[in-house]
This record gives structure tokens, sequence and C-alpha cells, in this order.
């Protein structure tokens, strides 16, 4: 495996947006953000429990925690 780098991170959460935007319903919907999820292409905010993409750094006025 390479390091990972900011570039490719960014290519691998638009290939998500785009799996997203093509999902129709809530099913497929739940099982991409679960990979997502899975994979660290997203997190879930334990406070709010909204999921954000890897690149967003904060939520509720705080940083991502580290097991989110
Ligand atoms: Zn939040």
């Amino acid at each position: 495996m390479t390091t990972p780098d900011p570039t490719n991170r960014d290519a691998r959460a638009r290939a998500i947006t785009l799996l997203l935007a093509a999902a129709e319903t809530g099913s497929e919907i739940n099982a991409l953000i679960r990979v997502a999820l899975r994979a660290g292409f997203m997190w879930r905010c334990p406070t709010c429990r909204e999921n954000h993409y890897a690149d967003r750094e904060t939520c509720c006025g705080k940083p991502r925690p580290d097991d989110a």
C-alpha cells in the first residue's frame, strides 16, 4: 500500500459522492454509506450522527474523533 495522499482521498470521496448521487433507494444509500464509513471515506459525528466526507475535519465545533 502507498501512503494515503490528499489527492487520492479526494478522488475516493468524489467517487462515493457519485455513487450516492446514483443511488435511488434508501437501502442503496445506507449500504453505500456503510461501506464508505468502514473504508474511512466517511465518518459519523457522535454528537449529531451526521455522516461527513473524510475531507471534513470538524462537526459540532469539535474535531473528528479518532474512532469515527
Ligand atoms: Zn455533528
